[in-house]
């Protein structure tokens, strides 16, 4: 791929102050692209724009949270404001919420994980999508393992719908979407080096889970290391090129093969 792939156009990347996100922004910035940088906290954002002219792109943070329909009508309309279209979206903020076992959760700590993840994702393209349907363009959800693959992670159930849900989504905007040139994919991690575990509550671990023993590690292509968002990065990368112009509505796991064993 050359570096200049995403010249000429403009991407939103939800959650692009840390992680997974803000490593799907300087990777599309380096490809040429104006990035619209989506988050709830702001002087993380600041810092990836400041990452990105470093080397020479260019982009405006845009304070929001996913889960707030006015705020995401308002950040989509200011990036809009400032460019004429948008080619690619990166559907990525979410939250590992609350893990606990099923009788024990909460039901706003439920809740809570759906409105991020859920309605996030929702309104991140019920806001987007209008503005790629002349054009067309592609669009990256970021799913996980957890959900799609795996069902090993003890008291993950609000997290493993809501990602369950996103891969569902995306194989039916596949086909809602196809006709206006929109493409929609999905990729699925598995245990990425990143904040996350920032937004993670885990209660009772013991009884929701089934003990399973890895001795040479987890993740077969790694000998059980976490990948790096960097790694991720690139496959978003992949999905909002041209190189993956005849694909859409698939999952890719971007796991090391993690899932496969779990
Ligand atoms: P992270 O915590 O480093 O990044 C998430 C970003 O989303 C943060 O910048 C956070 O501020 C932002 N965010 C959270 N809630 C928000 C809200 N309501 N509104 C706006 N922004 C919000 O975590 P990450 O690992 O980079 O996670 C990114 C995505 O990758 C998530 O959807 C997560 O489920 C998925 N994922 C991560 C892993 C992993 O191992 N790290 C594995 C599978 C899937």
């Amino acid at each position: 791929m050359s570096l200049a792939e995403f010249e000429e156009n403009t991407a939103l990347v939800t959650g692009a102050g840390s992680g997974i996100g803000k490593a799907a922004a300087l990777r599309l910035a380096r490809g040429g692209a104006f990035v619209g940088l989506l988050g709830r906290t702001e002087d993380e954002l600041q810092e990836t724009l400041v990452e990105i002219r470093a080397v020479g792109g260019d982009g405006k943070v845009l304070v929001a949270d996913v889960s707030n329909a006015d705020a995401m009508s308002e950040a989509v309309r200011l990036l809009l404001e400032a460019r004429k279209g948008l080619h690619i979206v990166v559907v990525n903020a979410g939250i590992n919420g609350t893990w606990a076992p099923i009788d024990d959760l909460k039901p706003e700590e439920f809740d809570s994980t759906v409105a991020v993840n859920l309605r996030g994702t929702y309104l991140t393209l019920h806001h987007t999508v209008p503005h790629m349907k002349r054009g067309g363009g592609s669009i990256i959800v970021v799913s996980s393992i957890n959900g799609t693959r795996t069902f090993t992670t003890p008291g993950a159930t609000a997290y493993s719908a809501t990602k369950a849900a996103q891969l569902a989504m995306v194989q039916q905007l596949a086909l809602e979407l196809g006709r206006y040139g929109i493409r929609i994919n999905a990729v699925c991690p598995g245990a990425i080096d990143t904040e996350i575990d920032d937004n993670t509550r885990t209660r009772k671990k013991r009884q929701a889970e089934v003990p399973v023993v890895f001795p040479e590690g987890d993740i077969p292509l790694t000998g059980g290391e976490a990948g790096t968002a960097a790694e991720v990065a690139d496959v978003i990368a992949f999905l909002a090129s041209g190189a993956s112009r005849h694909v859409t509505g698939t999952p890719i796991w971007v796991d090391g093969g993690q899932s496969l064993l779990r």
